[in-house]
């Protein structure tokens, strides 16, 4: 192999094959592909794009990097979820029992926040005794006695991907579609599933900001997924507000434990059980959205789902029983009347950074008790004085964020329509 050929070929505009792709991530993972010509290399990607075959390609490649889960035959289907991530995006909590009710199995690998979109393991983590850091054969013991896992990627599962997004991360190459498909569904398929489902989020505090970039994501993993045989279909959903009322660590698994009891917010019920019909569908278990949707319901009203959720924690080390202290409350009220006419979702992320919620760096420790309730909602009519959100701070802390917390809210004289919450289906 050449590596300068295959540089200066997608430099150019053309189309690698699938061997010299391979040749190239091979190469990478064994350091005989240097980081400066890896570097050249995404950075010709980011440019010129990739085709569907060299996207396939290259995710092919990543995922067979390292180790994959290889299920034996006969068990039930396994599923998972990925969302790219937003302000209070708590779905794979009630989710993953959820699907686990309905005779599918959830090998949920998942990963921490870095920034406001949280970790779905930092949520975890504010379970007593929560553990993120099982074995390969411990997520498949669990996965076999209860039938769903959340853990974190083990060092030895595609290794390919941990290199290549340290190398884009400082070489302004994070934003490239056919480079964040291969990266998300290396990690997913590496999990040996049998179908998956895509929350692409789009607006204010999402990763893609427009509808358009979403599409073209969603539309991306969609065609590697299938490409490698995979069942795959996205949602399009919003991310103009939070999902749900609650955005922290504590106050997310509170949260999630109310949706689960059939009490949480309909904007997350809806995500959660809309996610749940996909797999349900495209895995054959039920023949129509209807009955799929009645199905995820009656697991949450029989109380099966929560228990399922309780069953899971316990499996990995946590009681879901035992108090997650939540930092005391205080209300950040409306400072005139009028309607909510747009929420600066990134900005409500930066306000529970700031508290604790999310890290600033690589390494930073969290405060599992903060966060913040949303009150209002898009289009809502508020009067002088009204409550817009609770801050869960030490006093000092929720004063110091409650200026930037108002910024984010604008009030404007004019009812204005909701956005809607799931505004397409890529298949
Ligand atoms: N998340 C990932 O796992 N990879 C990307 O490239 C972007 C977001």
């Amino acid at each position: 192999m050449n590596v300068v050929n295959l540089i200066s070929k997608k430099r150019d505009g053309g189309e690698l094959s699938p061997g010299e792709i391979g040749a190239l991530v091979e190469g990478y993972v064994r350091g005989d592909v240097p980081d400066y010509q890896m570097s050249a290399w995404a950075m010709a990607v980011y440019l010129r794009g990739m085709t569907v075959a060299e996207t396939a390609a290259l995710t092919e490649h990543m995922l067979h990097s390292g180790v994959t889960f290889t299920w034996p035959a006969g068990e039930s289907p396994k599923v998972d979820k990925h969302s790219t991530g937003g302000i209070g995006d708590k779905v794979s909590l009630p989710l993953v029992p959820l699907l686990a009710c309905c005779d599918l199995q959830v090998p949920m690998i998942s990963g921490r926040g870095l920034g406001a979109t949280g970790g779905t393991l930092d949520k975890l983590e504010a379970i007593p005794g929560f553990r993120t850091n099982l074995s390969t054969a411990e997520m498949q013991a669990v996965i076999s006695r209860v039938g769903c896992v959340i853990s974190g990627a083990t060092a030895d599962l595609v290794p390919a991907d941990r290199k290549l997004y340290a190398l884009r991360d400082v070489t302004g190459t994070v934003p490239s579609i056919p480079l964040i498909t291969a990266s998300i569904m290396s990690k997913k398929l590496a999990e040996g599933l049998n179908a998956l489902v895509l929350d692409v989020k789009h607006g204010s505090g999402a990763f893609m900001k427009t509808l358009d970039q979403a599409r073209a994501l969603a539309r991306s993993m969609v065609d590697t997924g299938r490409r490698m045989g995979v069942p795959t279909v996205a949602l399009l959903t919003d991310m103009n507000q939070p999902l749900g009322r609650m955005a922290g660590n504590a106050v997310e698994v509170n949260e999630s434990v109310d949706a689960l009891m059939g009490k949480g917010p309909a904007d997350l019920m809806d995500v959660t059980l809309e996610l749940g019909v996909e797999l349900l569908v495209l895995t054959g278990c039920e023949s129509s959205q209807v009955a799929a949707r009645a199905r995820l319901e009656k697991a949450i009203s029989s109380g099966a789902g929560l228990e399922k959720f309780r069953e899971m924690v316990a499996a990995q080390g946590g009681n879901l029983d035992a108090p997650r202290p939540v930092a005391p409350a205080q209300d950040v009220s409306s400072p005139r009347a009028g309607y909510i006419a747009a929420i600066d979702t990134e900005q409500l992320g930066r306000v529970i950074i700031e508290l604790g919620v999310g890290r600033k760096k690589l390494g930073d420790v969290l405060d599992l008790s903060v966060g913040l309730e949303m009150l209002v909602r898009l289009g809502d009519k508020v009067d002088a004085g009204q409550p817009l959100a609770r801050v869960f701070a030490k006093p000092d802390a929720a004063a110091k964020v409650k200026p930037d917390l108002l910024a984010a809210i604008s009030i404007g004289d004019n009812s204005v329509k909701p956005p809607p919450l799931i505004v397409e289906r890529i298949a």
